[in-house]
């Protein structure tokens, strides 16, 4: 089962081809595990570790 990169949950959606959602903190990550921030319009921004 895949987990949320940032904060381990499990309330994961698939977004897209290897792009996916949680639910729980409201970003977006990869299989890479680089997180994003979603932000109003709609944008990625990367989080930095
Ligand atoms: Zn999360």
């Amino acid at each position: 089962m895949r987990r949320c990169p940032r904060c381990g949950s499990k309330a994961i959606g698939k977004i897209g081809n290897n792009q996916y959602y949680c639910w729980d903190c409201c970003v977006e990550f990869n299989e890479k595990h680089q997180i994003f921030n979603v932000s109003e319009d709609g944008s990625l921004i990367a989080l930095e570790g």
